[in-house]
């Protein structure tokens, strides 16, 4: 596992203005970059259209995989959202964590979006800093 992915607040306010537009929907997408650090953001639609669950669409992610690809950077997280919290990954995301990335999760149980990592391994998440750069 990682212990520390950055990205810029830039990038974190493109985040929580994205799945705030899909709310009450979960949505989700993919982190590109490079090391431990996430560069861009790329939606992906929530195939399930669900409150509480998302199936990334196999299309626009294998879109998103290439773009990734074509411009030089690796995947480096998966993100989703949990439009009515926990902000901690479900037993559903630990067993359907798919690849070897950061699971990003932006959670709103309350009034604002909170946002934390996780690394999802042989059935547990442990908690990956997130380090907000300018
Ligand atoms: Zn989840």
């Amino acid at each position: 596992m990682i212990p520390v992915l950055e990205l810029s607040n830039a990038l974190l306010q493109e985040l929580v203005a994205y799945v705030d537009k899909r709310w009450p929907l979960e949505a989700c997408g993919v982190l590109a970059g490079k090391d431990a650090r996430a560069e861009k953001m790329i939606g992906v639609l929530n195939q399930a259209q669900s409150k509480v669950r998302f199936v990334m669409d196999p299309y626009e992610q294998l879109h998103a995989f290439d773009w990734i690809e074509s411009n030089g950077l690796d995947l480096v997280g998966i993100f989703h959202s949990h439009p009515a919290g926990p902000e901690t990954a479900s037993a559903t995301d630990i067993a359907e964590a798919a690849y070897p990335v950061v699971q990003v999760i932006l959670s709103r149980a309350g009034p604002h979006w909170q946002t934390r990592g996780f690394w999802i391994e042989d059935g547990t998440a442990s908690e990956v800093t997130l380090q907000i750069t300018q």
